[in-house]
């Protein structure tokens, strides 16, 4: 069946079996916003242990010892963390509350990494008190730690965070260089107040030749830190493990051509003739490269082969040889096929000069990563008895937001056969980042309910009691 909307140039969603079972039943899908209001997020993890899956295939090909930490920081429900255990996983997290959440589920604290860019006291203390290994960022949050340490009598595990200092890699305001965190460790007596457990790091971008390179780095100072008798178990790799949307490549390079192409002026690809940070044809970096390869299995697979210049090993044969467990920290390849949000058509109107335009009950905020759009075609349903007959249009969706440019995305889209109030649109895909990293409660708008698949039935996360009890 043609869909009922699709992009200009269409993008269209890789969807899940549970994903398509929910959008083969749009009165429930009615009753669910009933219920529970619009827009309402959907949570099925039963694609995460597979995801998993990939990367520890991978890694066994390899023989290396090996653990995927979840990045709890792009989805907030206790249903990831337990997806993520149930898959005899760990969790990275970020925050406090994020920490507080994955004890008081039961996470094992060996199976918790603290990587909080800046942290509290508290957040120190929390992870003191458990004996979970802190990923640490800088001097004075060293100095904080085994302040927060001696008050307590105990001894610090640590993940050294380090910042490449490869010039073939861009600057980075996380972590410091091996260089700097061996001078620290020279001049303060620690071994008996800090444990060096192992070394961490996390880049941007999605490169597998730029984490070979910093694994690499990584060796050697695990290897400097042996003369200074600590003793590193693991080299944690951090996230972005890259994860395709799109099974259709065409579509994504056809869509980069028409908006390269897009005349200045015209909105037949973007609002306002939006260029998303492209360059010519070149996606640009302000989005996610909703289509790429390889992913996830393969992807490590090439990251493990390489060899360092001017070794013969192999970054898996130099893992092995030093006896270090390899980590990783994903969170959008992990929560790949794990959501979706359903939305309801408020509206159907005209912008003052004619452009049509389609009301959600929802803002932007609620589908959108820290990135300039969500490239993926929704899906309309026609759940409901229209008040007027559907006409054919082509036009954008605005949200709740008071604001001229509160598009809930920023490509054109087509609907051949219309759409009405109380319709529904579903956002497929939406469990990593896309739900809650940027969702404000701007204009006291309640944020949106999280469901988590119970059996057949769809129940709050647990997440939820904290704001039904507050
Ligand atoms: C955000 C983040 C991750 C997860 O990144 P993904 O791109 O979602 O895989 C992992 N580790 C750290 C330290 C992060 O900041």
């Amino acid at each position: 069946m043609k869909p009922l909307m699709h992009g200009t140039l269409p993008l269209t969603a890789r969807l899940e079996p549970w994903m398509e079972a929910v959008l083969a039943d749009p009165a429930g899908c009615r009753e669910l916003i009933e219920t529970f209001g619009s827009p309402v997020n959907l949570h099925d993890f039963s694609a995460l242990g597979r995801n998993a899956g990939e990367l520890r295939a991978a890694a066994a090909e390899h023989s290396v010892d090996f653990q995927v930490y979840l990045a709890c920081k792009a989805n907030k429900t206790i249903g990831a963390i337990d997806a993520a255990v149930n898959a005899d996983g760990g969790v990275d997290v970020a925050s406090f509350h994020e920490l507080n959440q994955a004890l008081r589920r039961g996470v094992d604290p060996d199976q918790v990494i603290v990587t909080a860019a800046v942290k509290s006291r508290a957040l120190l203390a929390l992870a003191l008190d458990n004996g979970v290994v802190v990923s640490l960022d800088n001097r004075d949050e060293a100095e904080d730690l085994l302040e927060v340490a001696a008050v307590r009598g105990v001894r610090a595990r640590v993940a050294l965070r380090l910042a490449s200092a490869n010039p073939l890699l861009p600057p980075t305001r996380f972590g410091l260089r091996a260089d700097r965190w061996l001078g620290f460790l020279r001049g303060v007596h620690v071994p008996d107040r800090l444990e060096v457990a192992g070394i961490h790091f996390h880049l941007n971008g999605y490169s597998a030749e730029h984490r070979a390179l910093v694994l690499a780095e990584s060796l050697r100072l695990v290897d400097a830190l042996a003369g200074l008798g600590h003793a590193p178990g693991f080299i944690d790799m951090g996230g972005g493990i890259p994860m395709s949307y799109l099974d259709d490549s065409g579509q994504w390079t056809a869509f980069w051509e028409a908006l390269a192409g897009q005349p200045a002026g015209s909105e037949d690809v973007t609002w306002k003739a939006d260029s998303l940070g492209s360059v010519g044809t070149n996606p640009g970096t302000g989005v996610y490269p909703y289509h790429q390869e390889p992913v996830r299995g393969p992807w490590l697979d090439a990251v493990l082969g390489s060899r360092p210049a001017g070794t013969p090993e192999t970054i898996a044969e130099l893992l092995v040889a030093r006896n270090l467990q390899l980590r990783c920290e994903p969170g959008r390849s992990l929560l790949d096929g794990c959501g979706m949000t359903l939305a309801a058509v408020a509206f159907v109107k005209e912008r003052s000069d004619g452009v049509p335009l389609l009301g959600l009950h929802m803002n932007r905020t609620q589908c959108r990563s820290t990135s300039a759009d969500f490239l993926l075609d929704p899906i309309l349903l026609h759940a409901a008895e229209p008040r007027r007959a559907r006409e054919p249009f082509s036009g954008f969706l605005v949200g709740a937001y008071c604001i001229e440019e509160e598009l809930i995305l920023r490509r054109r889209f087509v609907f051949p056969r219309g759409a009405a109030p109380n319709d529904l649109i579903a956002f497929p895909n939406t469990a990593g980042y896309l739900m809650h990293i940027v969702e404000s409660a701007s204009h006291q708008l309640p944020l949106a309910v999280n469901l988590v698949r119970d059996g057949g039935g769809w129940v709050p996360d647990r997440i939820e009691d904290r704001v039904l009890r507050a």
